[in-house]
């Protein structure tokens, strides 16, 4: 077995770095994950640029009759202020 700190010098191997490193990402994605999906969910909205959110309608399409539009001005996948008469490519229409 590879050993993670040198015996003799009694500092961390290189293998001991990229195991300590590895195990920092994992923590890293647990408390992530771990933080809750409110946490999550609002970590992982798309920009308004990229989801190309225009702040007026396309046509009868607009945010408040958008399957992802929270009153009074949020959406649950494109970040930032969102206008009821706006609209972006994400648009789920309401059944
Ligand atoms: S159209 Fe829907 S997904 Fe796009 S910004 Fe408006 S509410 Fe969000």
């Amino acid at each position: 077995m590879h050993e993670l700190i040198n015996r003799r010098s009694g500092r961390l191997t290189r293998r001991g770095l990229l195991a300590l490193g590895g195990f920092a990402a994992g923590g890293a994605a647990w408390l992530s994950v771990s933080a809750g999906p409110t946490t999550a969910a609002a970590a992982s909205k798309e920009s308004q640029k990229l989801a190309r959110y225009q702040p007026g309608p396309n046509g009868k399409l607009r945010c408040d009759n958008c399957l992802q539009w929270r009153p009074p001005s949020s959406c649950v996948l494109v970040e930032g202020d969102i206008s009821p008469s706006g609209w972006c490519l994400l648009y789920a229409p309401k059944r």
